[in-house]
């Protein structure tokens, strides 16, 4: 008989990340990506506007009815300039401190 028993260690996989609840957070990496593309978003800010019903003349279908602004796309596109001006900030911090 041999001895010992081959005991499997059980690893829980942690799946911390990507599973958080909130709204608006999923748009998040989209602008993440997008942020590091400011003519992406300049022509995303400048093209989805409201119109004078509220809603974002871009996203307006044939039908006539268009996305309540601010459509998601209107959205994750400022999201993006955010990103994108913070990380100038900090690279103009990084740049002094040195
Ligand atoms: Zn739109």
């Amino acid at each position: 008989m041999r001895p010992g028993t081959a005991h499997a260690r059980v690893r829980y996989k942690g799946d911390d990340v990507g599973d958080q609840d909130g709204d608006g957070t999923a748009a998040v990496p989209m602008a993440e990506v997008m942020a590091e593309m400011p003519g992406v978003w300049r022509r995303l800010l400048a093209a989805h506007v409201p119109d004078r019903f509220g809603r974002c003349s871009a996203c307006r279908t044939a039908t006539g009815s268009g996305e309540k602004w601010p459509c998601s796309l209107h959205r994750i596109a400022s999201q993006a300039r955010q990103l994108h001006e913070q990380n100038l900030a900090q690279a103009i911090d990084t740049d002094r401190d040195g």
